[in-house]
């Protein structure tokens, strides 16, 4: 019986999914912002191996393979760099170069386990960040941020390394000069946590002290674009979770490939990106933040990615989804910076969208403002 259910709920989720990535794009429909970020750091983290020093970062100059393609659609991305990658001044040049031709912009991509001052923890790397003392994370993120500002003297924008981020991050970043930052995932759980299972799917302002949840930081949190198929199913995977270890272990896996689209081109085919992008569009959602690693171009740098033309797939596949988007959704490619600019002025009017939170709790119009000349 078990079976038919499962088969049944697959055979119901396939026809889902081939219905969205059809369906016509309404008069209702806002143009959607599209935010291409890339985490550009080592090689190895897919092997589960969390080193305290690493040299494999020659994965870096495969950007370059991405050229014609952003050339192509206008697309201004958002560079995550890592300490590892940084650190190097050949990589430093290649990747002003790079942001100089594509117009994008340089951020900072914290790898809290091979970022100096290493200090032993009695935590399994990688250590959650809500375990690591405040005074060594900001001790690291300095680091992080002295070395990509030979790139980029003003960066603002910020990812925390396996999208790790809790209140204890959130307030390195809230004493930074960080403003834009992108370490929600929604509907997905870490070891150690802390999970973001109802964390808004669209970019807001988030509550200082917990920044799964709207509030008024002058921070913008743009999650990466991950949408729950039922509005609440994270609430419901969260309560779940809470009853106990097995159930933990039950939710990750359901919440990641049965309650939610994911519009991150790593291991999701094209129907299931145009599927989240619309899903997330018809929800109101303003912006697409799409996601991937600098070690994924290169053949063997990720488990999917054996040869060349595997990569060379991957990259059609973003190919295919940029037209699509572009076109369909009239989605308009920007970097993290702009995208605060527009949140600040042109959004602030609106509450976020795909929130699990109460809508009185959101914040106001009147309270954006207030940040934005605070920030
Ligand atoms: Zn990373």
């Amino acid at each position: 019986m078990w079976n038919a259910i499962a088969i049944g709920s697959h055979r119901t989720y396939k026809k889902g999914v081939q219905f969205l990535a059809k369906s016509p794009v309404s008069a209702t429909d806002v143009p959607m912002e599209l935010a291409i970020t890339i985490d550009v750091e080592e090689e190895g983290l897919f092997r589960k191996s969390y080193e305290s020093r690493t040299d494999l970062t020659g994965n870096v100059e495969c950007l370059a393979k991405l050229d014609h393609v952003f050339r192509k659609h206008g697309i201004k991305p958002t560079l995550f760099v890592s300490y590892a990658v940084a650190v190097h001044s050949s990589h430093r040049a290649f990747l002003s170069d790079l942001a100089r031709q594509w117009g994008a912009e340089i951020g900072i991509h914290l790898h809290h386990w091979n970022t100096p001052p290493l200090e032993p923890l009695p935590f399994p790397q990688p250590t959650p960040s809500e375990l690591i003392p405040v005074e060594l994370l900001r001790a690291k993120f300095n680091n992080v941020l002295d070395v990509v500002r030979e790139m980029n003297p003003n960066p603002v924008s910020f990812r925390m390394g396996r999208f790790n981020l809790g209140a204890k991050m959130f307030r390195v970043l809230e004493d930074s000069p960080i403003q834009v930052d992108s370490s929600i995932a929604p509907l997905r759980t870490e070891y150690g946590g802390p999970d973001h299972l109802t964390a808004p799917s669209d970019p807001y302002f988030p509550d200082s002290s917990d920044p799964r949840r709207p509030g008024h930081s002058r921070i913008l949190e743009v999650p990466i674009t991950i949408v729950p198929i039922y509005p609440g199913i994270g609430s419901l995977a969260e309560w779940i979770s809470s009853l106990s270890q097995a159930t933990k272990y039950l939710v990750r896996p359901a919440t990641k490939y049965l309650a939610s689209l994911s519009a991150q081109p790593m291991a999701t085919g094209l129907r299931r990106l145009k599927a989240a992008a619309r899903l997330h569009q018809a929800r109101q959602g303003r912006t697409l933040t799409l996601y991937f690693h600098s070690s994924e171009l290169l053949p063997g740098g990720c488990p999917q990615h054996n040869t060349e033309a595997d990569v060379t797939r991957f990259i059609d596949k973003i190919d295919a989804f940029l037209d699509w988007a572009i076109e369909e959704l009239e989605a308009r490619p920007l970097v993290m910076s702009k995208l605060r600019d527009l949140y600040d002025t042109s959004f602030a009017d609106s509450p976020a969208q795909g929130s699990e939170t109460d809508p009185r709790e959101q914040a106001s119009g009147m309270d954006m403002k207030e940040r934005s000349r605070a920030g």
